[in-house]
């Protein structure tokens, strides 16, 4: 183990005390990650599989590199989530959100709306407006665009966190031009970063079953490697708790990983549970064996085997309060996790497929219950430069 002189006077016997008692396999395993090795894919796939006493040591441990690498503060950003039109032709089976042009409760929202919404938020202190929607029929090329350049003329300092790599790829296929270069034309409108959505499972087989017309996974890795190659960070993230097996979720951020190992564009990783309840894919029965989320313990694995994976490429790791509920997610912030997230003033996609969480959460609730947990809340930009600490 390398823990620094201090840490290790307080933690080391007992840390060697708790790996000695565990299953030798998983114990190795923790010990390299706290020697800041890397963790192998198959590694990866052994930590996922714990149970009892090997997981308890598996959270203590990824919350010591978690405390090690990024301390004790816990960020969060206030933004605004702005999804345009729930119109979509791709219809993904996980997806409770999208509609067919024509639906009575589909609709698409005018860019004075958008703007005004954006307007809005940075009166109420948000500094990042999340944009992203269904892909409607027929969309005008441009209209990406023209949604940039109106925001940034009403509101020029809010940071513009918009369109997934299926937006940039449909994007750009409407206007028929390269990939490229519509990733060029919406960093000149403004465009500060991308999310990293539209990756579910970085895998083609699960792809094909949980949303076939999605973008391949050759694609999403290209799209987020051109971005970073032009200057515009993206997140990351994954979606389990469907049809993947622990060796899908391994790989997944093993890829993630290799990206950021190239390009270090990646600002976070943003695991996401699969919210089940009114997706096609679960209502309908669409796929076999199709789950009904991930378990707690799922959950908690996560979030612990991501800091374990990714601590040494990417830092932050986000919990989801939308996904898991406030006072779930306040609890993964001690599994590995360091970010909250957003406020998200109007989320509309996980609460389409039966999340029940709110809409949004108040900063001064986000401060409290970091607190709660003995760490200091900070309010960041959404590239993660310190706004404010509230020690
Ligand atoms: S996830 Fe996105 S692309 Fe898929 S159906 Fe929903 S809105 Fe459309």
């Amino acid at each position: 183990m390398n823990l620094s002189a201090h840490d290790s006077d307080i933690l080391r016997p007992s840390l060697e005390n708790l790996l000695s008692k565990i299953d030798p396999v998983v114990a190795s395993i923790l010990d390299k990650a706290l020697d800041g090795k890397a963790i192998s894919v198959d590694d990866c796939v052994e930590l996922f599989e714990t149970k009892g006493i090997d997981l308890n040591a598996l959270i203590i441990v990824a919350d010591e590199l978690r405390r090690t690498t990024v301390g004790d503060v816990v960020t969060y950003v206030i933004n605004r989530n702005i999804n345009f039109t729930n119109i979509c032709i791709n219809r993904c089976g996980f997806c409770a959100f999208s509609r067919s042009y024509g639906d009575k409760d589909s609709y698409f929202l005018p860019i004075e709306e958008v703007v005004r919404m954006a307007k809005e938020a940075w009166e109420l202190g948000a500094t990042e407006v999340c944009i992203q929607a269904g892909l409607p029929p027929n969309m005008d090329g441009n209209t990406y665009i023209d949604i940039c350049k109106a925001v940034k003329k009403e509101v020029p300092d809010i940071h513009i966190h918009a369109f997934s790599p299926e937006e940039v790829v449909y994007g750009a296929l409407r206007l028929g031009t390269t990939m490229e270069d519509y990733l060029k034309m919406l960093k000149e409108v403004g465009v500060g970063s991308l999310p990293g959505t539209a990756a579910e499972i970085l895998d083609d087989e699960i792809r094909e079953m949980i949303s076939p017309n999605r973008i391949r996974t050759k694609d999403w890795i290209r799209v987020i490697k051109a971005a970073h190659r032009l200057g515009i960070p993206t997140t990351s993230t994954i979606m389990y708790g469907h049809i993947e097996n622990s060796l899908h979720k391994a790989k997944h951020i093993a890829i993630i990983r290799n990206i950021q190992k190239e390009t270090h564009g990646i600002t976070e990783f943003v695991p996401l549970s699969f919210v089940h309840s009114e997706t096609p894919i679960y209502k309908k029965g669409l796929v076999k064996k199709i789950r009904r989320g991930a378990t707690g313990a799922e959950v908690v694995k996560m979030y612990a085997v991501s800091r374990l994976m990714l601590n040494d490429d990417i830092k932050n790791i986000q919990v989801s309060w939308v996904k898991e509920g406030k006072k779930f997610a306040q609890f993964c912030l001690n599994v590995g996790a360091n970010d909250f997230g957003g406020t998200l003033i109007n989320e509309s996609i996980s609460r389409a497929a039966g999340a029940i969480h709110g809409q949004l959460l108040h900063p001064e609730e986000f401060r409290n219950m970091i607190r709660d947990i003995g760490r200091i809340p900070a309010q960041r930009s959404t590239t993660y430069d310190i706004l404010r600490i509230y020690d």
